[in-house]
């Protein structure tokens, strides 16, 4: 069953996801040369607490940190730790909050120092195709209109579509129905209504789909070794479009 939040409800999503938006700021301005994982992990998590917040992957399933932080070929879900963040790199910053009872989730990858094209245009067509598929939500549409305008972008550039991973309802818990895949026909899947609140969130591989999980158990990279980005916001349905919550 897909929970129908009330407007009071949706505020207190809103609240969460604008400290997810404010933690992503913090990072765009923390993201540079040297700095580690790790770092960016402890200061997001010290600004979430002082902002009345809880990081909510930590301990989710046992997850041990804050943000996740994904960086080249990880897709997302890479625990932050002594890696140092390269010129060149891209790095995935995704970022839960608890507030109030109620969940945010968002993410978005970064560019560190000096990006390839092939790095800016992989970031850049994946925050196009979130874009994409947020202009297809609104009371009335199949869930599988959203999912293939996000594929329609990504594929149109020659990208590939992660398929192992999906997007997910969020509320009073991180993952909620429904599943939002990221590919798929038109006219398919529940048909959304207002109220509903979802985390959408592509995660587009340079080269191939394949993916797979690394021994720490969470890390997910690609099979190829190529790029990989994400970007992610959280919306709540509305009768005219999608309302954005992940906005600081
Ligand atoms: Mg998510």
């Amino acid at each position: 069953m897909i929970n129908i939040r009330s407007s009071e409800e949706i505020e207190l999503i809103r609240g969460s996801a604008r400290l997810v938006a404010q933690s992503l700021d913090l990072a765009a301005e923390l993201v540079r040369p040297g700095v580690t994982t790790g770092e960016l992990d402890r200061e997001i998590e010290a600004f979430i607490r002082s902002h009345g917040g809880t990081p909510e992957f930590k301990g989710f399933h046992g997850y041990p940190a804050t943000i996740c932080a994904s960086v080249d070929e990880e897709v997302v879900h890479g625990i932050p730790g002594k890696r140092v963040l390269e010129g060149g790199s891209i790095v995935g910053i995704d970022i839960g909050v608890r507030k109030n009872g109620y969940v945010g989730d968002g993410a978005r990858t970064f560019i560190v120092g000096e990006a390839s094209e092939e790095a800016l245009s992989l970031v850049g067509t994946t925050l196009d195709a979130l874009m994409a598929g947020l202009e297809v939500v609104r009371e009335g549409v199949h869930l599988s209109d959203v999912s293939n305008a996000i594929q329609q972008v990504a594929e149109s550039k020659g990208y590939s579509v992660v398929r192992a991973l999906a997007g997910h309802g969020v509320g009073t818990d991180l993952h909620e129905p429904p599943e939002v895949p990221n590919y798929g026909p038109r006219g398919f899947g529940p048909i959304l209504k207002v109220g509903m609140v979802l985390a959408i969130e592509p995660m587009i591989n340079a080269g191939g789909l394949g993916v797979k999980t690394l021994e720490d158990g969470w890390t997910v990279v690609t099979t190829d070794n190529r790029l990989s980005a994400h970007f992610e916001h959280t919306v709540a349905v509305g009768s005219e479009g999608a309302d954005i919550l992940t906005v600081a």
